[in-house]
């Protein structure tokens, strides 16, 4: 870590019997057995004014996870005074020292505090042990460490000094003001990376967590102070959306907003900071990450098994609940036959139900919002002409909120199904001739708002060129041959175009520079 090379966290397998195994679920119960009380954190004060509410875990109605707060718009503004105050010192706390402390912080979050994570996210989020191992300990770490190490390298750049009797050089500082991290249910990670990166770079950020993923949140803030984060760098201000936006946005030192979460609400804050331009010091920078329609696009030298195995994984994996699940796919006819088959064989072996049954695959998608809005896409299959639902479309709330993971197949390649964003484990497919290929490729272009990911699968060479220059607009994160989830950090940085995001790929080397306010200067002797 000290030196520029970066090593991904190792998966643990938490085989039966084992230790990380018998920890986890000793720490399970312990979640299982309380409600945790969690506070607005402010500073050094943990506030716990106004309205009790409740985090309930989404497959299992009668469990509260834990009991929280929306700050009030006085207290959001005492946390930016904090940020504030804090920032004086965090500024021009050297690089190493901050590095330090959120690298004892990756190494808590790899050891003492792994199972904890896990468990917040499991009760909370309804991710099952192979997930919340993938997403709360993994992923969360490697962003630590990658911009630990990052960091370093950025602030290592230095201009050329040519001239004699000249020094040139560059002094890299946090931004002015603050920032604010908005962050999503679907990954601990995200939620413990938007507030973090910006403070390795020596901001300083207001961090308001999903009300769906408090629990987990939580559990990681507390592990940034644990590991020496002073008070004040980071607030954890659990708030409703709009409260909070009007807040930030009504500070003349919002430095930043980095926002994972819908295109409405991204767009809604750059609208509200537009419209306060005047009133800012410092222009603030938006990054935003909003969702995808993403395709799988199968060409008829396709391989059937791959295409098979990365559709369920790419479709149902955390239910689709990834920004980048794989929910429209494009099938030659001379394919389908195969592909269906394979389909339907894996989809019936498939189990859903509570993560804490490590054989289930499938679990609850996150809240009663979520459900509705899953459920009238269903709907709208069961009743339109043009669709029919070859497996699942079925769902059910009466312990949690289940969805069968399902498969539709619609003839109208600019049905609802192929354009908008569902974010749920529904995937629909459309058959064309193969005599249509290209044809069809140019049409997936043109189909949704949205450039996150997506795949192709072809073995044929020359298709394979033509449609890698199709798509090279089409997704900020493109495979070939391999579904269109589970970046990993490091290795394919993440983040998409258009209606995507603004593209800043979180977990590469481009994405701290966001955070960064370079003095140049020039010294003549
Ligand atoms: N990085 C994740 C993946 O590629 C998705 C992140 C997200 O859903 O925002 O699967």
């Amino acid at each position: 870590i000290r030196t520029n090379r970066f090593i991904n966290e190792p998966l643990l397998d938490y085989a039966p019997g084992s230790k990380e195994r018998k920890e986890l679920e000793g720490v399970l119960e312990k979640y299982n057995n309380q409600v945790a009380d969690i506070p607005i954190v402010v500073g050094d004060k943990e506030i716990k004014d106004g309205k009790e509410l409740f985090q309930v875990s989404p497959h299992d109605h009668q469990h509260k996870v834990a009991k929280y707060r929306h700050a009030s718009k006085d207290i959001i503004k005492q946390a930016i005074e904090s940020n504030l105050k804090a920032r004086k010192e965090w500024e021009r706390t050297p690089i190493e020292k901050r590095a330090d402390i959120f690298l004892k912080a990756a190494d808590l979050m790899a050891g003492k505090y792994r199972a904890d994570l896990l468990a917040t996210t499991m009760i909370g989020q309804s991710k099952n042990i192979w997930q919340a191992e993938i997403d709360a300990a993994c992923e969360l770490i490697d962003f630590l460490r990658f911009n630990i190490t990052f960091s370093r390298l950025v602030t290592e750049y230095q201009p050329i000094s040519p001239d004699k009797g000249i020094k040139n050089s560059s002094v890299y500082r946090g931004m002015e003001g603050f920032w604010a991290a908005v962050t999503p249910f679907n990954f601990t990670a995200i939620g413990g990376h938007l507030p973090s990166a910006p403070a390795m770079m020596g901001n300083v950020a207001l961090w308001k967590p999903s009300d769906t993923a408090m629990l987990s949140n939580y559990t990681v803030f507390k592990i940034y102070r644990e590991a020496g984060l002073p008070a004040g760098v980071i607030n954890f201000v659990p708030a409703d959306g709009p409260t909070f936006g009007d807040t930030v946005v009504s500070s003349p030192d919002l430095a930043g907003i980095n926002f994972t979460g819908s295109v409405k609400t991204f767009k809604h804050l750059w609208k509200q900071v537009a419209n306060n331009l005047d009133n800012f010091r410092s222009y603030p920078r938006m990054i935003g990450e909003c969702g995808g329609k993403n395709f799988h696009f199968i060409h008829p030298s396709a391989d059937v098994e791959s295409v098979v195995n990365g559709t369920i994984r790419g479709a149902f994996e955390f239910n689709g609940q990834k920004c980048s699940a794989t929910s429209r796919m494009y099938v030659p006819e001379s394919l389908w036959p195969k592909i269906k088959d394979g389909l339907l064989s894996i989809h019936k072996e498939i189990k859903t139900g509570s993560p804490l049954q490590k054989e289930n695959f499938v679990t609850a998608v996150i809240d009663d919002k979520a459900f509705a809005r899953i459920e009238s896409y269903l709907n709208h299959a069961k009743n339109s002409p043009n669709t029919t639902i070859l497996a699942g479309g079925t769902c059910d709330q009466s312990e949690g909120y289940f969805v069968q993971p399902t498969i539709i197949q619609t003839t109208d390649p600019n049905d609802k199904l192929m354009k908008e964003e569902i974010f749920g484990p529904v995937l629909t497919m459309y058959i064309y001739p193969d005599n249509k290929c290209m044809e069809t490729a140019d049409l997936v272009t043109k189909t949704s708002p949205f450039a996150l990911t997506g795949s192709i699968f072809v073995k044929d060479q020359k298709a394979r060129e033509v449609l890698i220059d199709k798509f090279r607009e089409n997704a900020g994160n493109f495979y070939i041959n391999d579904k269109s989830t589970g970046s990993v950090v490091a290795q394919q940085p993440f983040g998409g175009t258009r209606m995507s995001g603004t593209n800043e790929k979180a977990g590469g080397p481009h994405y701290l520079l966001k955070f960064v306010s370079v003095q140049a200067v020039k010294e003549t002797s």
